[in-house]
């Protein structure tokens, strides 16, 4: 049965970097015996220039029927002062898809360790997914502003905490079975319902230890000993706060891919990094966040953990053995370095 994958290269770098993960996931399934049929729609500022706006029709139509999402990169000055922006395009495109959950893997690759703001020792391993709620909590909540009083209501339903945590716990289970819920539970009546959530549904996971951290200790944790983490799972603004600080950790922006899903349908998987104007054009970019992305989307849009498998592996190993790009301290041009990777995935098992 072939799988479709829907690329939207975007703006700046992202034409770049998504064609270079498109050649990671052509050369994995040609290994791995998969089909996959690929098409291609503007969007974000390319789909301002073909259509006049930033999320097309019929690029939202395309988006719909996919069975996965890739997403290069959104944005630029050019668009700085266009009636519609390029990032509205993604704003709506999360929201036609129902996308409620968002994954934010910090790892820190091997040979990479000297990138990280902390001591290598420390951050050695360290291998992080943050799985955050993105549809509830205080960003949606009822807002009264005035000069001198302010207010923030921030709720959560059973339902909205169950199917976040499924995700954790499901994701746990195909990593190193473990998953820590964040939460303030000491003072926030959501976050008490968060954790009593989290608690009845572990008994459907056996094979998942969880444990429990109130958001300030998960934030020292995180720099203290990020390696102690597996699956992270929190609210919407923790997770906000959290994954930020831990692609610090990381140490570079280039690195890390991200995939954001919904109840059903298909998933938006995109590396963290802008568009990246600076460079843009120039074969610069390191395509290895598109990449890390690229196996997310294999793994949690496909359902093929083995293709994602070699995919990382794959990454990995150029990133420990060849020349990296410029952003890493390296000479390699972008495609250089992804015809590295290419070269692994034939190896990598
Ligand atoms: P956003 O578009 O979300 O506002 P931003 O402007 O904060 O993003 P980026 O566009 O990601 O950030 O760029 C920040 C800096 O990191 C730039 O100097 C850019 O050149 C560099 N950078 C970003 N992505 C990459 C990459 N894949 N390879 C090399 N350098 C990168
Ligand atoms: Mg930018």
């Amino acid at each position: 049965m072939s799988q479709s994958i829907l690329i939207l290269p975007g703006d700046g770098i992202g034409p770049e970097v998504a064609a270079a993960a498109k050649a990671c996931l052509q050369a994995v399934a040609e290994l791995e015996g998969l089909e996959f049929t690929f098409s291609e729609a503007p969007f974000g500022g390319a789909g301002i220039d073909a259509c006049g706006e930033p999320l097309p029709e019929e690029t939202l139509r395309a988006a719909e029927a996919a069975d996965a999402i890739f997403l290069g990169a959104v944005g630029g000055p050019q668009w700085d002062h266009a009636p519609k922006r390029p990032e509205q395009g993604l704003l709506g495109l999360r929201k036609a898809l129902g996308l409620f959950a968002n994954l934010r893997p910090v790892k820190v690759f091997k040979g990479l360790e000297h990138l990280s703001p902390l001591k290598e020792d420390r951050v050695a391993g360290a291998d992080v997914l943050i799985v955050r709620e993105l549809t509830g909590g205080l960003y949606f909540g009822e807002k009264r502003e005035g000069d001198d009083e302010a207010f923030d209501g921030c709720s959560y339903s059973r339902a909205e905490v169950s199917r976040i945590a499924e995700i954790g716990f499901k994701a746990a289970q195909g990593r190193k079975g473990k998953l820590t819920s964040v939460d303030k539970a000491n003072v926030l009546a959501t976050s008490r319902l968060w954790r009593k959530t989290v608690n009845d549904l572990s008994s459907q996971y056996p094979d998942v230890t969880v444990d429990h951290l109130y958001v300030d200790a998960a934030a020292m944790a995180l720099v203290t000993h990020p390696a102690r983490f597996d699956v992270i799972v929190t609210e919407n603004l923790f997770g906000d706060i959290l994954s930020d600080e831990a692609a610090v950790v990381a140490g570079s922006i280039g690195l890390l891919g991200s995939a954001s899903l919904g109840a059903s349908g298909p998933g938006l998987f995109e590396p963290i990094h802008g568009s990246a104007p600076d460079i843009a054009g120039q074969d610069k970019a390191n395509p290895s966040g598109a990449i890390a992305s690229a196996a997310m989307l294999l793994r949690y849009g496909l359902d093929q953990p083995k293709a994602a498998d070699r995919l990382e592996a794959a990454l990995e190993a150029a990133l420990l053995h060849d020349e990296r790009t410029a952003d890493l301290g390296g000479t390699a041009k972008g495609s250089a370095f992804a015809q590295s990777v290419l070269a692994h995935i034939q190896t990598a098992q």
